[in-house]
């Protein structure tokens, strides 16, 4: 089905997202007048009004026997709206939010936020002063955040901010190294990823590829701290021990790995992981692994392309463990198709047996670039949902097991309109993670699909991506290091 929103000049984003929130299986489309017939060819869902003194929007029902749903928001006494202030951006969004939650009787966990940073609201309030009750109860009353999620988010925040205390902002850097080949293509991927088997005999080129790209970004940080190093991908632990000696001696070659705070390695699927490899990794001074299970039941394994058990996850950690690895992370995905709270359950407890030392929740995302869409396409929506009881028995088992939440993000399309949730043992924080999410210091990306981020004085953040396709990122590695030179300067 589709539902089309009439008379939209200002603020498309925000009523896209906002829409697409609470119909996550429609497609939106915002026209600026009426319907285009040949895009859309019923009557609107929805239409919005700005007047100088007011804010109005109705809801046209499906159902011609209903009436049509209005809210209006007036400007303050004596005052107009300016439709470019952030007042008027504000006013219309709570107005749509709170005309939705009424439409429909249901509300959001994250009130109308549509961004993917919730914590960074919660870490500036901190930042300004607020204690953490103040910062949660900003998040209910500007952002009409559930009370649950604004203090997990200002709880959070300020976990965050004591782990990053050690951080050199301005001074210092993290290096991302990008390795785009898993062993199959997952059904929910929307990461650069290519299979190995058609990569392998070209793994070589990518890590000359790779090579040049370090020994001519190196120079753009000379002075600064390397604090965090994190090899992701795809999935790194497809390299063979040969290659991932080859790939981080070159790391550490090109840059100054003496002050590092963390290094992690996304072993990522069970499959890859052998001992030889893990021990290869412990030698070139890997801090941090994650072994990812998404889920523990076989049979949404196997539905979900992942081509291997949960016998050799739990396989793969032990032998992690055994390799001496004392920081380990596991990743499991909520709302997969078929799974039920049950599951959740089932799951948890074959974690909680392993006991990893950190724990990132997912909720499952649907992407446009994902296998994921065909497969609901076929078989509907309504057999894969993420729920209240879901989040809640991961972050019971999460607690169970010693570990506090310490990153959020959100993602578009979520299932349940939730978050994804770190949670880890007192030490073991991927710092990196935070990193990422609170935009505080510049991180140098370099591989096949990679975005660099630069962070500079008085908070303006750059982005520059490479190529997504192997084959172009080899064959333009020259561009993509002009794309770094023009990012970071030198
Ligand atoms: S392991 Fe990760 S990167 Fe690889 S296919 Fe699966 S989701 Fe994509």
């Amino acid at each position: 089905m589709m539902i089309a929103v009439e008379n939209i000049e200002l603020y498309r984003y925000e009523i896209h997202s906002l829409l697409k929130a609470f119909y996550p299986q429609e497609t939106v489309k915002v026209f600026v007048g009426e319907p285009d017939v040949r895009k859309y060819p019923g009557p609107a869902f929805l239409r919005v009004e700005f007047e100088p003194d007011r804010i109005e929007m109705t809801v046209f029902p499906e159902e011609a026997a209903e009436m049509p749903f209005t809210r209006t928001v007036r400007a303050p006494e004596g005052a107009a709206f300016d439709q470019k202030s952030t007042a008027c951006k504000t006013a219309a969004k709570h107005l749509l939010y709170e005309m939705l939650c009424d439409y429909t009787k249901t509300s959001l966990p994250w009130g109308e936020l549509i961004g993917i940073r919730p914590t960074k609201i919660a870490m500036a309030r901190l930042r300004e002063g607020d204690s953490v009750e103040e910062a949660a109860r900003y998040m209910e009353t500007e952002h009409l955040v559930s009370p649950e999620k604004a203090a997990l988010a200002a709880q959070i925040a300020e976990r965050e901010r004591k782990i990053l205390s050690g951080i050199h902002y301005e001074n210092g850097f993290s290096l991302y190294v990008g390795i785009p080949f898993c062993p199959t293509t997952c059904l929910y991927c929307s990461f650069t990823s290519y299979p190995l088997a058609s990569w392998k005999p070209r793994v070589g080129e990518y890590l000359d590829a790779l090579e040049r790209e370090m020994e001519a970004s190196a120079p753009m940080f000379e002075g600064r701290i390397l604090d965090t190093l994190y090899i992701g991908g795809g999935t790194p632990t497809t390299l063979e021990p040969s290659e991932s000696e080859r790939l981080i001696g070159m790391i550490r070659q090109y840059f100054d790995t003496g002050a590092l705070q963390e290094f992690t390695v996304e072993a990522g699927r069970p499959d890859s992981i052998t001992a030889e490899k893990l021990a290869v990794l412990r030698e070139c001074g890997v801090s941090r692994i994650s072994v990812n299970p998404q889920t523990m039941r076989d049979r949404t394994l196997k539905l979900i392309g992942r081509q291997h058990t949960a016998a050799q996850t739990e396989e793969a950690f032990r032998l992690a463990r055994d390799s001496g690895f004392d920081n380990i992370n596991m990743d499991i995905i909520l709302g997969l198709p078929g799974e039920t709270p049950e599951d959740v359950r089932y799951t948890m407890e074959k974690i909680r047996e392993l006991g990893p030392d950190d724990l990132t929740v997912h909720s499952l995302a649907v992407k446009r670039a994902s296998g994921l869409l065909k497969w609901i396409e076929k078989n509907g929506f309504s057999s894969i949902s993420n729920t209240d009881e879901c989040m809640e028995i991961a972050a019971r088992g999460a607690a169970e097991m010693g570990m506090s939440p310490y990153y959020l993000y959100r993602q578009k399309n979520m299932s349940g309109n939730f978050e994804n949730v770190g949670y880890a043992r007192e030490g073991r924080a991927g710092i990196y993670n935070i990193l990422i999410m609170e935009e505080k210091q510049s991180i140098l990306a370099l591989g096949a699909g990679s975005i660099s981020k630069g962070v500079f004085p008085g908070g303006r953040i750059e982005r520059r991506d490479n190529a997504k396709e192997v084959a172009v990122y080899i064959d333009h590695i020259d561009e993509m290091i002009e794309r770094k030179k023009k990012l970071f300067g030198r």
